[in-house]
């Protein structure tokens, strides 16, 4: 599959950045909505429910434009259901996944009347009893299937704090039982890189073979776990291959059943992260004994993965694309380890130019921080074929905006 971000020509970039400064993060609009339209299409003819995962970016401007494709959101804290209902969307349309919070949080919720999905089973048992049967409600299954290799982002496996175990079944519908609640739907969020169909469905039949308990579900959701391509030849989720097995076993399953269930996802990355790109531009070339350091105007304040994760993201010098290829680590300024890439072929870097990193749309900006009192970038969209300032720079101001000077 190519890396689609290879065709976002390289002048619009340089556009931007020239425009707006650097660093900058860039989201081209009209890939978010071909990732959003190839995910919805690959399980026709069901209609499937995607729950966009906010998390992973949740400028308002995207928000907007995925409500008009017909997405919902995936909220895992109160202030993104805020954020979700600003953006217009209606609380019907907000799934609330929350793990670990207080339970004033998720009735605060149930007021703001989105849905809510449970994850333990001391929440389930206070829930029980506020609410009964009045409020419908989901929860997530931990099905212990393991998808991907990096234990901080696959949330499936046997100890993660993610979800109630499938072994603690019988729990569940002796709370369910005794406070006679109404359960709508079954969930699970395996993990971030979904690559074999069979892992998956292996979780799928899993909740498929625990429904069996629950009569009145509305509803499954299977999470997310669509990977996209961080490296050119890497192996990702083929959608379209994954979608049509879905659809199947989920088909048979409604037969099974005995009525047809709505099927939701929640996707993030899939949705985000190939549609956005971090400008930044190099403040020096160093060549050390053994390296040449490109040190940029960014770090780890702004874009977290390569150091968090190890993630790997692809860098270009789009301000110099003829030059010749050298080896170069990319770093940025703070006062951390903070490499974006190691042993890199550029084009030769020159003080002054501006370097693309790629897949910076999910879990890039909404990961930022102020650390060395740096301030945030700006965000820009490429919509419509015009380039529109959607989060303006933070400035000096903002970074003692909440601060109280007690001493004098
Ligand atoms: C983070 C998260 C997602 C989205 O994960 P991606 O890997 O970005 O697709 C979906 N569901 C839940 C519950 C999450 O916490």
């Amino acid at each position: 599959m190519p890396i689609q971000n290879i065709v976002m020509s390289s002048s619009i970039l340089l556009e931007a950045a020239n425009q707006f400064g650097t660093p900058t993060y860039f989201y081209d609009l009209n890939v978010t909505m071909n990732q959003y339209r190839k995910l919805y299409n690959a399980f026709k003819p069901l209609e499937v429910q995607l729950h966009y995962a906010l998390k992973a970016l949740n400028n308002i401007n995207i928000l907007r434009v995925l409500k008009s494709e017909g997405a919902g959101l995936d909220a895992v804290s109160i202030e993104e259901i805020h954020l979700g209902l600003r953006a217009g969307y209606a609380p019907e349309k907000i799934m609330y996944t929350p793990n670990c919070v207080s339970f004033s949080e998720i009735q605060e919720a149930v007021e703001l009347g989105v849905h809510i999905n449970l994850d333990n089973l001391s929440m389930l048992e206070k829930f029980g009893n506020e609410y009964g049967s009045r409020v419908p409600v989901c929860i997530r299954v931990n099905p212990h299937i393991m998808a991907g290799g990096n234990a901080n982002i696959s949330v499936g496996h046997i100890d993660s704090k993610f979800g109630i175990s499938i072994h603690q079944l019988r729990h569940v519908c002796r709370i369910v039982e005794n406070y006679g609640m109404n359960i709508i739907g079954l969930h699970m969020h395996t993990g971030s890189d979904i690559i074999d169909p069979d892992v998956f469905l292996r979780g799928a039949d899993l909740l498929y073979h625990a429904a069996e308990q629950f009569p009145d579900l509305k509803f499954m959701d299977f999470g997310s776990g669509f990977k996209v391509a961080y490296q050119e030849g890497e192996i990702v989720t083929d959608i379209e291959k994954i979608g049509v097995r879905i659809t199947e076993s989920f088909q048979e399953f409604c037969k099974s059943y005995g009525r047809d269930l709505e099927l939701w996802f929640e996707p993030g990355k899939y949705i985000v992260s190939e549609c956005g790109k971090l400008l930044v531009s190099t403040n020096v070339v160093k060549q050390t004994t053994s390296t040449v350091f490109v040190g940029v105007n960014s770090g780890q304040n702004h874009l977290l993965r390569p150091m968090f994760y190890n993630a790997y993201h692809k860098i270009d010098n789009i301000s110099n694309p003829n030059g010749d290829r050298k080896l170069y680590s990319i770093v940025g300024n703070i006062c951390e380890s903070d490499t974006f890439g190691y042993d890199r072929m550029l084009n030769e870097v020159r003080e002054g130019d501006v370097l693309a990193i790629s897949n910076a749309g999910a879990y890039g900006f909404s990961m930022s921080n102020q650390y060395n009192a740096r301030l945030r970038p700006a965000e820009v969209m490429l919509y419509n074929g015009e380039l529109h300032l959607i989060r303006r720079r933070e400035t000096i101001e903002d970074l003692y905006r909440t601060e109280i000077p007690v001493i004098e």
